[in-house]
């Protein structure tokens, strides 16, 4: 979409012990079918690097995928998901129950798996946030929190004794390869990807996908303040990190294995300057960022209406970041910004 990728066939990951399992995600902005990649270890048992979404359909398209390629889900040593997002967690508790199998994940990540912070929620307890901060009206909310509510049933959320923390630096030992934990927030606080630097390859999950841009979705879970999650911020930093590495594959948590991140990522970049050009350019009097939206996107649309508001205030805080734009607070209570 960015740059041009080459997909990549899935045989010599397989040779390396590298299964991908494609299970299918219900809502379009996931990108496709979420990728959940089980890993051969040495003793012959089996590490699950993501779970895919917990719906019935999605179980079952796991256990189809699973013995289609021969992988022996009753035999998993571990889980570890990539990021606390229910197309990648949905099974974790299941496959957990089945195998006594330990869940890891970054810590930073945890209160999304056991349920403790969800959109739901965080639209209800930070309301003032998106309404003054943000600049949603009041109608608007109520509308998202009326639709939010049919989001419980893709889940189960993982009980807080099957969790396990896991971060930065630490090494995955496989059958024909290790893999290095990569610490990446961005598009969660807590995204954990893995680097295999022997083999040139990296496990990107939903740092670096080629048909879609990862979204850097408005997380409050670390507040509200100075101490706010500054998601595309962050994702910069780290996607910067990612296109300095010298890699021939790049798995994915969607889609197909493909080469070609530099140009990939060199596009992605380009795009949001474009989106903060265009933000830039409507700012010839202050706007929230409700009032921004239509700058960036040509139609409001509910069901993507907390991803369209995330990634306007997301642009902003990367030209906040740079000193190119300030907030000013406007008589109305609501929060504005101005070049
Ligand atoms: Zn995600
Ligand atoms: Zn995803």
């Amino acid at each position: 979409m960015y740059g041009a990728t080459e997909d990549l066939a899935d045989a010599p990951f397989i040779a390396l012990g590298i299964h991908r399992l494609e299970i299918p995600v219900p809502f379009i902005e996931a990108g496709g079918p979420a990728n959940v990649y089980a890993i051969e270890d040495a003793d012959g048992r089996w590490t699950l690097f993501d779970t895919g979404i917990g719906t019935a359909d999605g179980l079952a398209a796991l256990y189809g995928e699973a013995s289609a390629r021969r992988v022996d889900l009753k035999r998993i040593s571990r889980i570890v998901v990539s990021h606390g997002h229910l197309d990648h967690f949905g099974n974790a508790q299941h496959l957990s129950e089945e195998t006594g199998a330990r869940v890891f994940v970054h810590e930073a990540d945890v209160s999304k798996l056991t349920g403790e912070w969800r959109a739901l929620t965080e639209l209800t307890r930070h309301r003032a946030y998106f309404e003054r901060a943000l600049g949603l009206p009041a109608d608007v909310i109520d509308e998202l929190l009326a639709r939010r509510s049919a989001a419980r049933d893709l889940v189960r959320y993982v009980e807080p004794s099957r969790l396990g923390t896991i971060g930065e630096g630490e090494v995955l030992r496989f059958k024909h390869f290790d893999a290095t934990v990569k610490h990446l927030p961005g598009h969660t606080p807590g995204l954990l990807c893995l680097h295999a630097e022997a083999q040139r390859l990296f496990f990107a999950d939903d740092h670096v996908l080629a048909r879609v841009s990862p979204n850097p979705v408005l997380d409050l879970s670390l507040g509200e303040g100075d101490s706010k999650f500054r998601a595309l911020s962050r994702y910069i930093e780290g996607a910067r990190w990612v296109q300095a590495l010298e890699l021939d594959a790049v798995l994915p948590g969607h889609g197909p294995a493909f080469r070609g991140h530099r140009a990939l990522l060199e596009g992605l970049f380009g795009f949001y300057e474009t989106r903060q050009k265009k933000l830039l350019a409507a700012l010839a009097e202050p706007r929230s960022v409700y009032e921004l939206l239509a700058a960036v996107f040509p139609r409001r649309d509910l069901p993507r209406l907390l991803l369209m508001v995330s990634e306007v205030l997301a642009n902003l805080e990367v030209l906040e970041d740079a000193g190119r734009v300030r907030r000013v607070a406007s008589p109305d209570g609501v929060t504005r910004y101005t070049p």
